[in-house]
């Protein structure tokens, strides 16, 4: 079974969530407490942007982590500037991270219209950033910006940008949602189709992977449906924190990934603690919880109605679709006006309580 990478930008997109804030030592923590729960990739944020994101790079350097890469983030060169000359990339080589995820431009309109640059030279800057960074001897990464919306405007011109990258060097192409506006029919149709354009060409060995946000409440959906499609790296945020409405959510996209799609992608023992991760990284932020969180709130598994505790008292797989200790979780049955006998029964034997 192809491995499924599991890549984490909490600290980078998550961070441009509206209220989300971490220093560079809370950032430093998150990590470790991410690489504990073992991600593949963790994106520290983009260090040509600001002094507190070069700060995060220093502190990380030194750290070995047991499954984690750290990745830096930032754009491809300046248009009609040498990669030499471009201080973003000089900034991302001087952060000394392994990984370096560059985005560039999928979108003609944005090439043209908010760029105010040609198709072509957009292609040069794309090909010789990335060829830039594998000569010094980086993985890289290319996060193809606006990739679906692009491909929906001109589909030749958003291959050709993807292939670009391919040229560059690297083997590993990110299909980004920006907007979040795409819907899981169209993931999949789009997806299937650049997967089998580079198998057609002989490029097997390219990867791909899916950045999704969650503007139509689709992030978890299309990061799953791409990779029921072909895509083998998932990029999100603990707690689906980022932009506007926010990035996939790797609290519920992993269990899926695990439980559901039989994916090989984390331990049992590391999927346990998502739930820890996930309070951890909200207390960090100091946002509070949501209960009704799938697989990781406080709610996920709480029982009110007298039937549904009836039922479970018999087969929690009546009203469960997974356990919730899977995910570090605990069934909590509630006590109402909407309560029958069994959660009296229920809550009298959690408390000790003989009710004779
Ligand atoms: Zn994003």
């Amino acid at each position: 079974m192809t491995k499924t990478r599991l890549y984490d930008t909490t600290l980078r997109d998550g961070m441009q969530g509206e209220n989300i804030f971490f220093s560079p030592e809370d950032k430093l923590k998150i990590a470790k407490k991410l690489d504990d729960a073992g991600i593949h990739y963790i994106e520290g944020g983009w260090p040509g942007s600001n002094p507190g994101a070069q700060h995060f790079f220093e502190l990380v350097r030194d750290i070995k982590f047991k499954n984690a890469k750290i990745a830096a983030f930032g754009s491809t060169r300046r248009q009609g500037k040498s990669c030499e000359q471009d201080a973003n990339l000089l900034a991302l080589i001087d952060s000394g991270a392994p990984v370096v995820t560059i985005f560039g431009k999928s979108w003609d309109l944005h090439v043209e219209s908010i760029m105010d640059n040609t198709r072509e030279e957009n292609l040069a800057m794309i090909q010789e950033s990335v060829a830039h960074l594998m000569a010094k001897d980086r993985e890289v990464l290319y996060d193809a910006e606006h990739f679906y919306d692009g491909y929906k405007a001109n589909g030749p011109y958003a291959l050709k940008t993807l292939e670009a990258a391919v040229e560059g060097g690297t083997r590993c192409l990110v299909l980004c949602d920006t907007n979040g506006g795409s819907l899981p029919c169209e993931i999949d149709t789009i997806t299937r189709e650049v997967v089998a354009h580079f198998k057609t060409q002989g490029r097997s060995d390219i990867t791909f992977g899916i950045h999704t946000h969650n503007d139509c409440a689709m992030a978890v959906a299309n990061t799953v449906t791409a990779v029921h499609a072909g895509a083998t790296m998932v990029q999100g945020t603990i707690n689906g924190y980022g932009e506007r409405c926010g990035n996939a959510d790797l609290t519920a996209v992993i269990p899926i990934l695990a439980l559901k799609m039989k994916q090989d992608c984390i331990t049992d023992e590391n999927l346990k603690k998502i739930l820890n991760l996930s309070r951890f990284v909200s207390e960090t932020a100091n946002v509070p919880p949501v209960n009704s969180r799938p697989f990781v709130g406080k709610s996920a598994f709480a029982h009110k109605g007298g039937v549904h505790v009836s039922a479970v008292m018999k087969n929690p797989r009546a009203y469960e679709h997974i356990f919730p200790s899977l995910v570090g979780n605990e069934r909590r049955v509630l006590v109402s006006e909407q309560s029958g006998k069994s959660n009296i029964t229920y809550k009298a034997k959690e408390l000790g309580v003989d009710l004779g």
